[in-house]
């Protein structure tokens, strides 16, 4: 038996293609968050700083959801409705950008650590 020593790609997309993302590095740790959104989402969250993650067909591909204290929108394909990520609405140094990994290779999950987040009440990581 032969082992596929070859990297999971770094690039993924929404369902149909419209919205591509790649990322500047391969996720170490995701989040999966249990608040309102996410949870509804079932997305799974990998953070990098503002900038770092290249976004193809965002905006003119995409629709948004702002919600609640209004810092940040979750981006999803305006064609298949798959959500793609969320940044910031305000493009300050040191932002954070989440990207939903469910939009890549599975392959790309198998070494991520993933942490559950409880942001529905107390705001920490509950595992
Ligand atoms: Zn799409």
């Amino acid at each position: 038996m032969t082992i596929d020593q070859t990297p999971p790609s770094l690039q993924g997309s929404c369902h149909c293609g419209a919205v591509r993302i790649t990322l500047p590095s391969a996720p170490e740790k995701a989040t999966d968050c249990n608040c309102s959104v996410c949870r509804r989402l079932a997305g799974l969250w990998a953070y990098y700083e503002f900038g770092t993650v290249l976004v193809e067909g965002h905006p003119g591909n995409t629709d948004e959801y702002i919600w609640g204290d209004r810092t940040l929108r979750t981006v999803r394909c305006k064609t298949c409705g798959v959500a793609t990520h969320w940044e910031p609405l305000e493009h300050q140094p040191g932002q954070k950008h989440g990207v939903n990994l469910r939009n890549f290779d599975p392959m790309l999950l198998q070494s991520v650590q993933v942490r559950k987040f409880d942001g529905a009440d107390t705001w920490t990581f509950i595992d």
